[in-house]
């Protein structure tokens, strides 16, 4: 958006008076685990920052998962350091009933978390930091003062229309929403354009675990046998969703479920959303009603509580000024000059198009590929980046990359990006790389430089 004037205080745009609410070096969208790792590395780098939220909490996947273990910070079987191990720390030290780490032999250490514990511990994260967070605000607009060049954003809210201005601008909305508004170029999907499927996680309680878990591990992994028996008595759950990953829950008696799978939705659009929404909801109830009726040790199960709202797993992918490719994630590609994160995790094609390959390889913990800066920076824009699952890559090599605690390190580097950029003037593509990981390192974070 061009055409606008400022006046007093307002943005004067199509005639209509709209305050500016705040005005800073960085302005964080989205507040997932890519927001917050930017939003407080920003700050804590001596940036002034405001992180705004759409929805009522924050944390993204972290809070409104379900509680969807956080994954990715080990490869290499070494933390990636920083702010995620910061975070880790917390929810590894909560308590038996808020969380554990359990260490997956495809995916290395993940911590499952109870999400309200999530976000109480990042609702005080953010507090005692000060850092300025507003919830309940959508992000709908940047303000272009040239081509290239962003100046704030529009946000609406209980309060009207406001608009907000910073030096540069992070898009953590996990779609690339401000990059798409910007003008700036994306992907979506596969050479297609299809999506892999959403899920709404739930947890189930009631369930004799001792009796299920046996069950379910050894006797009837992914409870093929039972859905078979469900299918020939003309029930059972659709054939789409998947019982590979029921988990024992960190509640007594309870298990987390990532098993509804809703194919064909676009998490970029309104009407497809509100369709994968609404049979979400419809499969959660008819896989409890499965259970129940076959699941040895369900018999009195119960829906505990679901997540807020359905999960994306990918949407659009900015075109970067850098590139991770599938090959490169093979290949365990080494990047030192411009390495900002690294990087282990099997490839993953749930329920995308018509596929129907769930994981595709198994992958050496030990050891790890590297993430370059680039892939941050849309191609097409100065001063705005994207932090979390919207960086410039391949699809598949986005599925082996876009782990909780992995993006929350991304995030750590891409705030740390933008506030050189907000000191120096520089188009986020021009900043000193070097510095940058200088200034990793010396806050925790292990780029593998140093072997
Ligand atoms: C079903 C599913 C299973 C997964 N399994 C795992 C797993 O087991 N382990 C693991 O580590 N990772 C897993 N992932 C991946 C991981 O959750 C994501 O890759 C990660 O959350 C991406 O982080 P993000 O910050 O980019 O996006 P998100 O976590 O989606 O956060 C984006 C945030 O931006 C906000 N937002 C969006 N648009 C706007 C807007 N216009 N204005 C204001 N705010 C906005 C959203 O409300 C949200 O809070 C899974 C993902 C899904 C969907």
């Amino acid at each position: 958006m061009k055409d606008f004037k400022t006046d007093a205080g307002n943005i004067i745009l199509n005639n209509e008076a709209i305050p500016v609410i705040w005005e800073g070096d960085v302005v964080v969208a989205g507040g997932g685990p890519g927001g917050l790792g930017a939003a407080i590395a920003a700050q804590r780098r001596g940036a002034s920052v405001m992180l705004v939220e759409a929805n009522a909490f924050l944390g993204g996947m972290m809070g409104y998962g379900g509680g969807m273990p956080l994954g990715g910070a080990y490869p290499g079987l070494r933390t990636i350091g920083g702010i995620a191990e910061e975070i880790l720390t917390k929810v590894r030290n909560a308590g038996p009933d808020k969380a554990d780490v359990r260490h997956m032999p495809l995916f290395g250490d993940w911590y499952f978390h109870d999400a309200e514990y999530f976000k109480s511990m990042i609702a005080q994260f953010v507090l005692d930091m000060g850092l300025k967070v507003r919830l309940h605000t959508w992000v709908s607009d940047v303000l272009m003062d040239s081509q290239r060049h962003a100046c704030g954003i529009i946000v609406d809210s209980k309060n009207g229309r406001e608009a907000i201005l910073a030096k540069v601008i992070v898009d953590a909305t996990g779609d690339a929403d401000l990059v798409a508004k910007a003008g700036g170029r994306f992907e979506k999907g596969d050479d297609n354009g299809d999506m892999m499927g959403v899920t709404i996680v739930f947890n189930v309680g009631g369930v004799d675990t001792d009796k299920f878990m046996p069950y379910y591990t050894t006797e009837d992994p992914g409870l093929v046998k039972l859905i078979e028996k469900a299918k020939a008595d003309g029930r059972g759950p659709s054939e789409d969703d998947k019982f590979t990953s029921i988990h024992k829950g960190v509640k007594p008696n309870s298990l987390f479920m990532n098993s509804v799978r809703v194919r064909g939705i676009d998490g970029t659009d309104a009407d497809s959303l509100t369709r994968g929404e609404l049979l979400g909801r419809i499969r959660v109830f008819q896989e409890l009603t499965f259970l129940r009726e076959y699941a040895p040790g369900c018999e009195n199960a119960y829906i505990m509580n679901t997540g807020s709202q359905l999960g994306v797993r990918d949407s659009r992918r900015i075109v970067g000024e850098d590139y991770l490719s599938m090959q490169d994630c093979l290949d365990l590609r080494k990047r030192p000059e411009s390495v900002i994160l690294r990087c282990t995790g099997p490839f993953d094609n749930t329920t995308r198009g018509n596929s129907k390959v769930y994981v595709l390889n198994d992958i050496d913990m030990s050891a790890w590929y590297d993430i370059p800066y680039g892939v941050v920076v849309p191609k097409d824009l100065d001063n705005i980046v994207v932090s979390g699952r919207t960086f410039s890559c391949h699809y598949m090599a986005l599925t082996s990359s876009r782990g909780q605690g992995l993006m929350m390190g991304l995030g750590q580097a891409v705030g740390t990006a933008a506030v050189m950029a907000a000191r120096s003037g520089a188009a986020m593509k021009d900043i000193d790389v070097k510095e940058l990981q200088r200034q990793l390192m010396e806050d925790g974070c292990d780029l593998g430089l140093n072997g």
